[in-house]
């Protein structure tokens, strides 16, 4: 049996060009404050956190998260290491009931959660490592042949540019695609005379056989939403993702007995969260994001408990951690995609600190069987873009 020798968290910033972010590219919770100067700053994150157990056989786990990660390193250096090294990397259940029942005060949630989710998908890497098989294997195996993708991206521009990508999109492949409101409460009946402009858009496209999704990031309000989802139901969206702030579960509940279905749960954590968001009818679309939700040990746990519920899980953002639970729960239809590009929103900073993350073709991905663990590296392609810290 070998044992955890060490765990290194390492927070990396991105130091390369960014794209400047156009105005209106995607209303956010702050949109509520009437803030002017950059009320895009929420949205962008340009920092990723990369946590690495090391067995003592020598083996590497990967583990990675993306929110705060010099809060989520701090308390792995502090807290969450001392709890895992010199135990046995398969005793994973345990040692994140350690990790969470010893930081339960503050960690259940948040920072602490995003911490454990970065160590357990480390673990889970260093499993498949150790046996020499891809974790999508580990949690039960292929359930489809290939796993179908949805383009993420579509940010509101004007509409011949969103005309314009959803085109060039829609010639690679893809059959499912994306978009992001521009404008919320602050911007009046113009601004949803826009938002609707731009999906009416988008449909002229894609057509009405292929499906179209809506995000507001909860930078709507619950009366705003209420307001435009009959505006909405002719373009028939297969769902609205986040109009209201995550804490609004009864805002959620409300909006999900409408006639588009709600997605969320990218801001949700553990089990549960997501109990509460399937007792109460609030989403009819569970969108954990792995590196967040408690990590692959609890990503596992929900989606069986949406199994029994009938809701369908698609996690937010692509990512192999996501794809890999994907790929072993029939219950997952489909997974979202960032389409690569220049660094913009913080989201392609996953393809410049890892490589080995597979590419869409055609609308699908796949993943690699003779991959072990999670089937990516550390990337040194790219590192004078970046500090390091740790
Ligand atoms: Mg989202």
């Amino acid at each position: 049996m070998t044992r955890i020798k060490s765990v290194r968290a390492r927070v990396w910033t991105w130091t390369g060009p960014t794209v400047p972010p156009q105005s209106n590219f995607c209303t956010n919770a702050s949109d509520l404050l009437w803030e002017r100067g950059d009320a895009m700053q929420s949205f962008r994150f340009h920092q990723w956190l990369t946590c690495e157990v090391e067995a003592e056989s020598g083996e590497v786990g990967i583990g990675n998260a993306a929110l705060a990660p010099p809060l989520v390193k701090e308390a792995i250096d502090r807290y969450y290491a001392p709890l895992v090294i010199g135990e046995d990397p398969f005793d994973y259940a345990y040692l994140w009931e350690k990790m969470y029942r010893r930081t339960l005060a503050w960690g259940r949630k948040g920072v602490g959660m995003t911490a454990i989710s970065a160590v357990d998908i480390a673990l889970w890497d260093l499993m498949g490592r150790l046996v020499g098989k891809p974790v999508f294997k580990l949690l039960g195996g292929r359930t489809k042949e290939k796993i179908p993708v949805y383009y993420s991206k579509l940010y509101a521009d004007s509409v011949e540019a969103m005309q314009a990508e959803a085109a060039s999109a829609l010639a690679k492949g893809y059959q499912a695609f994306k978009s992001r409101f521009g404008f919320g409460p602050k911007d009046g009946m113009a601004g949803m005379r826009e938002n609707l402009k731009r999906v009416e858009a988008l449909r002229e496209v894609i057509g009405y056989d292929r499906d179209l999704m809506l995000e507001a990031y909860m930078g709507w309000t619950l009366d705003y939403t209420k307001r435009m989802l009959p505006k909405l139901e002719r373009y028939e969206p297969r769902w609205l993702e986040e109009p209201v702030i995550a804490d609004d579960l009864h805002g959620y509940a409300e909006l999900n007995a409408g006639p588009i279905p709600i997605s969320g749960g990218e801001h949700e954590f553990s089990l549960f969260g997501f109990r509460q968001l399937l007792d109460l009818n609030a989403v009819s679309v569970i969108q954990y994001d792995t590196n967040r939700v408690g990590g692959i040990t609890a990503a596992q746990k929900i989606n069986a408990l949406a199994e029994a519920y009938q809701v369908p899980v698609i996690p937010h953002a692509g990512q192999a951690h996501n794809y890999h639970l994907t790929m072993a729960n029939a219950n997952c239809p489909i997974s979202e995609f960032f389409p690569v590009h220049d660094v913009e929103i913080g989201n392609e900073l996953f393809y410049y600190i890892f490589s080995g993350d597979p590419e869409a073709v055609d609308g699908f991905l796949d993943l690699d069987e003779t991959a072990p663990g999670l089937g990516i590296e550390i990337s040194d392609a790219h590192l004078q873009h970046f500090d390091i810290a740790g």
